[in-house]
């Protein structure tokens, strides 16, 4: 992905990591932080109360990275009686987001440490991930100081654990941008992450009122900041479970027209024809669905392959998977991390051993028997239909390609109700502009793969169960953190 334009502004550099001086530069930066503990706690506009202080683990090496004082009840009372909408003229908030994502560059190597010990992210997905924030801070800025409707008011933030930093801030700076306040709720799995964030923003300039951080349990803290009355709208990434649970929350509690702008899962399906490229479609499956351990929601879950090259696809695409290395993530090699926790791994466990007893699995990868991984997995099902909602790590679906073709195979796919990412490998000009007009998903990719939308050329968000939308890091998305103007008086 070149330097895409928004504006007249461009995207983060980021890091190439198949250029010697960057790798180099990455390595040293980061040294000194790779046993460094960590802490973070409530940073709030009032005293602190805390609850239990927990340990966090990396999830490959079981070493202890830090540790997080989780906010308490009466810490959401502080927050909440203490935020106060961010007043400063929209080109200043501009200035102060621009220099955090400033900021944000400057201490990549913190940040490249912290998201492999504390995420397990691979060292390349950890440049995808802060070019992603540092693009978000940008963009938005741009956004906020072109805008003029007000702001809403009070916004909580729930970000999840699988993008703690570019999704973490992408929600924050959007609200700022528009002037709001912000409560940020990060994954219980990711809080130091989010407290470094959070102190960067604030170095940078942020208000303490208008942004204070509660790390915490999403049944209690979550619950806590989507149900008081006092908040004007909440913006959520994570499941279609917890997002459903969250708009009746805010139905009970909150004004009516809250809004809430929520980035949900997905059921992402491929389809490779007999015309696809296939060491180009192969590239793109194996990207698609074990790239950080398969835990995007863009993530490909569901593949159909044309029969006619079937075989010849898959056979390629078992070869590519015994060449993945799985490892620590600190380990500049590694392709492939291990999944978020041991919960995370014993679900998914679970679920590939029902697979395997019914005979199944097609193809399993190896990874190391310590830490939480799991091997990249082939599975096969009848369709897409017989998926459970989705399996949030490295497993793949195959899936026959109906007889019927494609149009069969994409009324299937429309058929689950989700719509977020949809892959298409194809050289067949009419034939990819009838996919694309008709498989109804938020971002639909051709000839490449369908992970890592790019801030200010991607706008990335689904429709259905995946999300409300509007889209992150496209140009509608702030005005749904302002108020609407109020519709013409009648004469
Ligand atoms: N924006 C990310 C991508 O395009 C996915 C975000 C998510 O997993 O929530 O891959």
């Amino acid at each position: 992905t070149g330097p895409a334009l928004f504006g007249d502004r461009a995207n983060s550099k980021g890091w190439d990591l198949t250029v010697t001086a960057d790798l180099e530069e990455i390595a040293q930066a980061r040294a000194p932080h790779e046993t460094l503990l960590f802490n973070a706690r409530p940073v709030l506009a009032g005293p602190v109360a805390g609850g239990q202080r927990h340990e966090v683990r990396n999830p490959a090496t079981g070493e202890v990275v830090g540790y997080v004082l989780p906010a308490a009840m009466p810490d959401v009372q502080t927050a909440l009686t203490a935020a106060t909408p961010w007043e400063a003229a929209p080109a200043q908030r501009a200035a102060v987001l621009r220099r955090a994502a400033d900021l944000y560059e400057a201490e990549f190597g913190t940040i490249f440490a912290l998201l492999a010990r504390e995420a397990g992210k691979t060292q390349s997905d950890a440049v995808g991930e802060l070019r992603e924030a540092v693009d978000f801070l940008r963009y938005y800025a741009d956004q906020g100081e072109a805008q003029t409707a007000p702001a809403r008011g009070i916004f909580t933030c729930i970000s999840p654990w699988n993008f703690p930093l570019a999704i973490f801030t992408g929600q924050i700076a959007a609200a700022l941008a528009a002037g709001n306040a912000v409560l940020a709720k990060p994954a219980e799995q990711t809080g130091l992450i989010a407290g470094f964030a959070v102190d960067l923003l604030h170095k940078a300039g942020v208000p303490v009122t208008a942004l204070q951080l509660l790390p915490g349990e999403g049944a209690v803290i979550g619950t806590a900041l989507t149900s008081d009355p006092r908040v004007a709208g909440v913006c959520f990434t994570g499941s279609t479970t917890t997002a459903l649970r969250i708009r009746r929350t805010m139905a009970a509690h909150l004004e009516p027209t809250a809004p809430l702008i929520a980035e949900t899962g997905g059921l992402n399906a491929m389809v490779v024809d007999s015309t696809a490229l296939p060491e180009q479609a192969v590239r793109d499956i194996l990207a698609s669905s074990f790239q950080s351990a398969g835990q995007r929601c863009s993530a490909l879950r569901c593949l159909y392959v044309q029969d006619d090259v079937r075989d010849t696809i898959l056979e390629m695409l078992y070869g590519a998977m015994d060449d993945l290395e799985a490892g620590n993530p600190w380990d500049l090699a590694t392709d492939i991390g291990p999944v978020i926790d041991a919960k995370a791994q014993a679900s998914i466990r679970d679920y590939i051993e029902a697979a395997r007893a019914e005979g199944r699995v097609l193809k399993e990868g190896q990874v190391p028997s310590d830490g939480t991984f799991i091997a990249p997995t082939v599975i096969k099902v009848n369709s897409i239909a017989d998926m459970p909602n989705e399996i949030f790590g490295p497993v793949l679906h195959v899936a026959p390609w109906k007889s019927g073709g494609l149009s069969r195979v994409l009324d299937e796919v429309n058929a689950m109700g989700y719509g977020l990412t949809f892959g298409l490998h194809s050289r067949i000009d009419d034939r990819v502009e009838r996919v694309v007009s008709q498989i109804c998903v938020g971002n639909t990719y051709v000839n490449r793969n369908q992970i890592g939308a790019v801030v200010g050329s991607q706008p990335f968000g689904g429709e259905g169960l995946s999300g409300t939308g509007p889209k992150a890091g496209g140009p509608d998305y702030i005005a749904r953190f302002t108020r609407p103007a109020p519709p013409p008086l009648a004469g």
